[in-house]
């Protein structure tokens, strides 16, 4: 070997060395660095036993009974939170229509008070109630989550580990709570959680901080909420922070605290048979009615709601009618949760799904959506949804019998995908939620959902003696086998 090529080597060699050696003292101290306790003592620490104390405006947005699916509400609220390493307290208050609400928070270790807008006492709660504030309080302060995830040891995620974030990951209920924090500043810069919805499955929540400012600690001034994996979002901002020694008594301490059973609601239910064809299947605990028809080797199902374990108990009510018959087509009259709910065991059952072009795009995010934290049979064995299409009107016959469907839309002044259910021989029209005629006292005139429907059913000219509604059932003090002419009446009131 010439001496050039031996010193080229050597060269080399103490190159390749002095690079593997940066490389593994760089892994050593990234293995080392401990991220949520740098976290913890820039976000946690610094308050020592006290209280922070923040003022705050916030635009929360719900899904309410709207009239488009993923149209939102929305709420302009004022709080204020005390937030500490244990304990998380809020008061707030929105405005509407000249009232105010008002609602309270009092969480410690194991312990929380709530009490909900529109009330005056405190709400029974579950344990599991207490440990989704864990993460709620993030809205405002992530303060008592860091904590928490220091309490517990949370080690660190390597999966999730990328070059911005070190990712710490536990569970909370079931919810799957991600803290990702900053590898340059050592700030909390984003938390997710992933929770179950009996709707729409596995939901994503993301509370995003920014505007962090430092004042002896470091806490951000605006947190803005994606929720429903990013259909809705929320901002938080914060106007007034002062820290505090101690908490004020927000809400008052009932004599004997014990958390409420968190027993699952088992599906109450009682079978009506109407005539020889027509069933209708009263869901008590849910205070719906859903229709059952009977054809010759076929059933129709209309409404199912909430959720999956509805839609599973409604098959079973209709396999105790009949056994074989299966189950060909599943209506709902609109969008709405009381409705559309148990959608996904039908199509698991394969029936044919019937929708309008209003809510085509809805049910196909419910259908498809993943319930990995919670599964329904959809999920277990997925199946491919069968459709059928409602434009104005549909009839379903089995050459002998048969029922029809009609569009109302807009005329519900409900909700833009709105249909009924009309039954010529009887004379019946079945439909969800549109009349409200108390069962007491004198008839009021009718509102402009009632009307809407008294004006559907004239234009398109079907000759109606009954109406029967899907809910309320007994709730609510109201009528839900209407005559046609007691509806008529109202209509007519001046
Ligand atoms: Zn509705």
């Amino acid at each position: 070997m010439k001496i050039t090529k031996v010193l080229k080597f050597n060269v080399i060699w103490s190159r390749s060395f002095w690079v593997l050696f940066l490389l593994l003292s760089i892994y050593l101290k990234a293995q080392k660095t401990d991220y949520l306790m740098k976290c913890w003592s820039r976000q946690v620490s610094p308050l020592e036993n006290n209280i922070l104390n923040i003022n705050y405006s916030e635009s929360y947005n719900t899904l309410e009974h709207d009239l488009k699916p993923w149209d939102q509400t929305n709420y302009n609220i004022q709080g204020k939170v005390w937030i500490g390493k244990e304990s998380y307290s809020k008061i707030d208050k929105y405005s509407k229509e000249n009232k105010d609400y008002n609602s309270g928070i009092q969480l410690s270790k194991d312990k929380l008070l709530f009490m909900n807008y529109g009330e005056n006492k405190i709400s029974p709660v579950t344990k599991e109630d207490m440990y989704e504030q864990f993460y709620l309080s993030a809205r405002y302060s992530p303060l008592f989550l860091i904590n928490y995830f220091k309490e517990q040891k949370v080690k660190i995620d390597k999966e999730n580990e990328n070059k911005e974030f070190a990712v710490y990951k536990t569970t909370i209920n079931k919810s799957i709570v991600k803290l990702f924090i900053g590898k340059k500043d050592y700030l909390l810069s984003k938390v997710t959680v992933l929770a179950d919805d009996e709707l729409f499955g596995d939901v994503l929540s993301v509370f995003n901080y920014k505007d962090y400012f430092n004042d002896k600690i470091y806490y951000p001034k605006n947190v803005s909420i994606e929720k429903i994996n990013g259909k809705l979002s929320d901002e938080v901002n914060i106007s007034k922070l002062s820290i505090d020694t101690k908490i004020p008594t927000l809400l008052p301490t009932p004599e004997n605290f014990t958390f409420k059973e968190s027993n699952k609601v088992k599906p109450e239910t009682k079978l009506e048979k109407y005539n020889e064809n027509i069933y209708f299947l009263e869901l008590k605990h849910t205070d719906d009615r859903v229709l059952i028809v009977e054809f010759k080797d076929f059933m129709f199902v209309a409404e199912a709601p909430v959720n999956s374990d509805n839609g599973e108990a409604i098959i079973n009510e209709v396999k105790k009618i009949t056994p074989n018959k299966p189950i060909k087509y599943f209506a709902f009259g609109h969008f709405h949760p009381h409705y559309i709910g148990g959608i996904r065991s039908f199509v698991h059952e394969e029936a044919n799904i019937i929708y309008n072009q209003y809510n085509k795009d809805y049910i196909d995010y419910i259908v498809n959506a993943p319930h990995t934290i919670n599964p329904d049979r959809l999920q277990i064995e997925p199946k491919k949804i069968k459709t059928l299409e409602l434009k104005d009107k549909l009839k379903i016959s089995d050459g002998n019998y048969e029922m029809e469907i009609y569009y109302i839309g807009k005329k519900s002044d409900h909700t833009v995908d709105y249909q009924v259910y009309y039954f010529p021989k009887e004379k019946l029209l079945f439909q969800d939620d549109l009349i409200w005629i108390s069962k007491n006292g004198q008839p009021e005139k009718a509102g402009t959902r009632q009307e809407g429907l008294y004006r559907a059913i004239k234009d398109l000219n079907l000759d109606v003696k009954t109406v029967v509604q899907s809910w309320p059932v007994s709730d609510y003090g109201v009528k839900t086998v209407i005559p046609f002419d007691e509806l008529e009446k109202t209509v007519n009131i001046n």
